[in-house]
């Protein structure tokens, strides 16, 4: 049961500004997979009736991914969620580039910088950070300006998990494709008609809400989950061109081509490929909607004492909000959020509760101490106009509140 403007309330389809770490199901995929559950319980591996029936489930649930994205199907492979297709889409390539590079930025998901900076330790691999701008985003140039010639990978986020800022990627393929054009490279560093590097982008937060056609953004690989769109949490996919020769990082089955081992979700699988369906449906006109309550949010922000707005505001997600707001902890005014009902987060869900200022903020602001609160609000397709008008009479509430204290 979940608490909205003061009142409890029964349906959690009612909760009023969704969390980015946990938006809920959508009511028909959640009734859809309900219903696969229930019947398909056959390993789609199995030569039997029931295992081919589960087969033609996952290849129809491949081929409408593929077709979202505009792609071939055999491009995808199903994993357990974004993490492991980050993870699949940079180990599995190492092995194509003695001595590999590999080049990001400093405010990817922990799931990308923590296995870098794991690659680092372990000396299987060189990576070169670049840093984002002070408004979150990063320079296309500046990242073709540190390609060198054995950089097998470039990984950059399509859009940001705490300030939604949203990057060029399009931009910085086209950069890339320049440097390849232009660079002298060849022998082994062109394999089966591929050229480095590879281009990955993390599109996990972007899937919801910008264009995701493989073509105009002009990626080689791309990860992403179910979770983020209202569908199921622990399934996700990685495009990745299958003229790249992806090592697996899981050992068993031949399964999903033989670089994903282990039996396929197909209730999960089916579920997540329904979501992306309905939210390319509904785009369009949730991004409108969205845009204008965001700004709206902004602009009654931008008359409270202390807070200041983190992130650019125009080039980032119609459904993220993120401010700093001066020596209070953001896990003090996470707590007296929720006691309105409000669910903030205070940085990426992975990484909270350390008391830490995010390495997102810090990346943007040198200045924010860990005693400065940093949060996030996150909406969604139940969001109302009202709902930010209680939130920022709550925040208002609250720091009047606490200042006292802290000022
Ligand atoms: N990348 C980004 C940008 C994310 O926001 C998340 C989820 N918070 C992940 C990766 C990891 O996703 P999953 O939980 O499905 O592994």
């Amino acid at each position: 049961m979940l608490k909205s403007n003061g009142k409890i309330i029964k349906n959690p389809k009612e909760v009023y500004l969704d969390n980015a770490s946990s938006t809920p199901v959508d009511k028909d995929v959640l009734l859809d997979w309900h219903k696969t559950l229930k019947t398909e319980y056959a390993n789609p591996s199995a030569i039997h009736d029931m295992g081919m029936k589960a087969k033609n489930l996952l290849e129809h649930a491949r081929t409408s991914i593929s077709e979202v994205l505009g792609t071939d199907k055999n491009n995808i492979i199903f994993t357990s969620g974004a993490t492991e297709s980050n993870n699949l889409g940079i180990i599995g390539v190492l092995h194509l580039v003695s001595k590999p590079h590999i080049i990001t930025t400093n405010i990817e998901h922990a799931s990308i910088l923590e296995l870098l900076l794991h690659l680092e330790e372990k000396k299987l691999a060189e990576v070169t950070y670049v840093p984002v701008e002070r408004n979150g985003i990063v320079d296309p140039k500046k990242i073709r300006a540190a390609i060198k010639s054995n950089t097998v990978l470039i990984s950059v986020m399509y859009a940001n998990n705490e300030i939604g800022t949203v990057q060029p990627i399009s931009e910085i393929a086209k950069e890339i494709r320049h440097y390849k054009k232009n660079s002298s490279r060849n022998g082994p560093y062109f394999r089966e008609g591929l050229s480095f590097p590879i281009f990955h982008t993390d599109a996990t937060q972007a899937i919801n809400y910008l264009p995701i056609k493989i073509e105009k953004l002009g990626v080689d690989m791309l990860s992403f989950n179910g979770a983020k769109i209202y569908g199921p949490k622990g399934v996700g996919v990685l495009f990745a061109k299958k003229n790249i020769l992806l090592e697996k990082i899981i050992w068993g089955g031949e399964q999903e081509r033989g670089k994903r081992a282990g039996t396929e979700n197909v209730a999960g699988v089916k579920a997540l490929a329904l979501a992306l369906e309905i939210t390319e449906k509904i785009k369009n006109r949730e991004v409108k909607r969205l845009i204008k309550l965001r700004d709206y949010f902004f602009k009654k922000l931008s008359k409270i004492n202390f807070v200041t707005i983190n992130g650019d505001i125009n080039k980032r997600l119609p459904n993220n909000i993120n401010i700093t707001i001066k020596n209070i902890p953001s896990d003090l005014l996470v707590i007296e959020l929720g006691e309105r009902g409000i669910s903030a987060a205070s940085k990426s869900a992975c990484k909270s509760g350390d008391g830490k200022a995010s390495h997102v903020i810090q990346a943007i602001n040198k200045n924010i101490k860990d005693t400065d609160g940093s949060i996030r609000f996150s909406m969604g397709r139940m969001t109302k106009k009202e709902d930010i008008a209680y939130t920022v009479k709550s925040l208002q509430e609250i720091l009047k509140k606490l200042e006292r204290w802290y000022y």
